[in-house]
């Protein structure tokens, strides 16, 4: 079964969210095929523009992709004072790298995906993602996130793990050894950010993450965006910083004003979004900073 009934696409994960779906109404199969290591498929959809699906699991979709796109790479950006070389771990489909080389500040971006075929078919089908390829600033390499960062020390100044979910060619990603190797490869004060899950969804399993990530740096947050397209319609951050001289709950290190936004083309990133992006309901601060 490719997931798609009736011409509904509904992503049923019983081990990920058990007994909720969110389904999205297909106008058109663009693609489908199984690579070496993920089954992926790329449909028209109605209302959503078109959506990138790996393994049953939305990755993206055209309509809502900024949130998270600019969230995961502005968060951590702005939160370090300059950061001249950044490295993503995953993000196939293009839309981190488009977001990063807009930083004024980035010199160079350097991407490891594990799977071709992610890229390829981004470039064919999410051009408006894909983009992110075609940048000078951009060197990309195909090989596994997890291997690449063993052979990378005291590198970058940000990491940003936008990888698939914890199934996979991925669950190498959410270990507590993945964030040792990181720490690793950053150059003093340097920050990551990670895909972390819904606190809706995955609580425990944030917290485990969080925790896997404090033993490693020197402080750990979370940080939250709305998708409407993931499950439960939020999905956050785990960042985690070497530097202790500023909170990273506090003000970003670098601010941009409004109008700078604008010249860069964010849509949904700006100053007062870094602020509130840390706020959490209270009984989720008190399970994740109190407990
Ligand atoms: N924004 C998306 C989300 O949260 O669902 C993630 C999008 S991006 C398409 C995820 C990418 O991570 C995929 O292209 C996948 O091939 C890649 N990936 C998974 N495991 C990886 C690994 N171990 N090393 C490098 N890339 C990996």
């Amino acid at each position: 079964m490719n997931g798609i009934h009736e011409g509904w696409f509904s992503e049923i994960q019983d081990d990920l969210w058990p007994g909720q779906c969110f389904s999205l109404k297909v106008k058109k199969i663009l693609h489908e095929e199984k690579s070496k290591y993920q089954d992926i498929k790329i449909v028209e959809t109605e209302t959503f523009g078109t959506c990138l699906i790996l393994d049953g699991i939305i990755q993206c979709t055209s309509r809502d992709e900024m949130s998270y796109q600019e969230m995961i790479s502005f968060l951590p950006m702005c939160c370090h004072p300059e950061p001249r070389k950044v490295l993503i771990v995953g993000g196939g489909d293009g839309g981190v790298a488009r977001e990063v080389v807009k930083h004024p500040d980035v010199e160079e971006v350097h991407q490891v995906e594990i799977d071709d075929r992610v890229v390829d078919l981004s470039k064919q089908y999410l051009p408006n993602m894909a983009c992110g390829f075609e940048h000078p600033k951009l060197r990309l390499t195909i090989g596994d996130g997890f291997e690449y960062m063993k052979q990378h020390k005291n590198e970058f100044d940000v990491i940003i793990t936008d990888s698939s979910d914890p199934i996979g060619p991925a669950v190498s990603l959410f270990q507590e050894s993945y964030y040792e190797l990181m720490k690793n490869a950053l150059r003093k004060g340097g920050i990551v950010s990670s895909q972390g899950g819904s606190y809706w969804l995955d609580q425990d399993y944030i917290k485990k993450t969080m925790n896997g990530c404090k033993q490693h740096f020197a402080q750990v947050a979370y940080a939250v965006t709305s998708v409407p397209s993931y499950p439960s319609g939020n999905i956050g951050f785990v960042i985690g910083s070497l530097d202790t001289s500023r909170s990273l709950r506090d003000e970003p290190a670098r601010k941009f004003t409004n109008k700078e936004i604008d010249k860069m083309g964010l849509k949904y990133y700006s100053t007062a979004m870094h602020k509130a992006a840390f706020t959490l309901p209270r009984y989720i601060e008190k399970h994740f900073y109190e407990s």
